[in-house]
């Protein structure tokens, strides 16, 4: 009996090498991007090339092979774009609870300038005070509303951050009443905040916790 042994085997190809930053080893690394190609093979042997069956990157030193896309991962950028995304939501959230008791003092622009310049790790100045108060008077949504928008675009991190700098605020005028402690677990509400989180936080900065 006589076979013709007609296969096919994917074979693998660097087309392109150069740094990336490697999430395995948390730092730039060597990569190689690898094309995968489909060889149709008579007795095993590759004869002739087929379509391209995908492409991946893999790290020089780890050997951790990633989607393509890791290529684009920039965590530097990220971070960046995180910590504007927070700042601003945070500013804003700031402003709109100082403006919800009628017109916005002295006192309340001086904490949040102080709140804002932790948050943002840099100076705010007044120009950007001025133009962040027309833009909050300018957003007619209430504070619950804006933060239920924007809960989506945080992680825990960005959230407990946006929550502290109301509670900041609620603290400024030196009392916190009940309707202010209500407001704060609205606020925490629309953060979608995990409960537990949201009452760690809450105990910490001394604001009754809801029943
Ligand atoms: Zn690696």
């Amino acid at each position: 009996m006589f076979f013709i042994v007609w296969g096919w085997r994917g074979r693998q190809k660097a087309i392109a090498n150069g740094q990336f930053f490697c999430p395995d080893c948390g730092d730039h690394r060597e990569y190689k991007l690898i094309a995968v190609n489909r060889w149709f093979t008579l007795y095993w042997i590759p004869l002739f090339k087929g379509k391209e069956l995908g492409q991946f990157v893999e790290c020089q030193s780890c050997k951790s092979t990633f989607n393509a896309r890791v290529l684009e991962f920039d965590p530097k950028a990220e971070r960046e774009t995180f910590e504007a995304e927070f700042s601003i939501a945070a500013k804003r959230v700031m402003f709109k609870m100082a403006l919800a008791d009628g017109e916005i003092d002295e006192s309340e622009i001086t904490q949040i300038t102080q709140a804002f310049s932790n948050i943002a790790k840099r100076e705010i100045e007044a120009a950007d005070i001025a133009a962040e108060l027309e833009a909050a008077r300018d957003d007619t949504r209430s504070v619950k509303d804006f933060v239920s928008d924007i809960s989506g675009t945080l992680n825990d991190v960005g959230k407990e951050t946006v929550l502290r700098a109301a509670i900041s605020v609620v603290k400024a005028d030196g009392q916190v009443d009940q309707e202010e402690v209500v407001q704060l677990h609205e606020l925490a509400r629309a953060l979608d905040f995990p409960r537990a989180y949201a009452n760690g936080i809450f105990a910490e900065e001394r604001i009754p916790v809801l029943a």
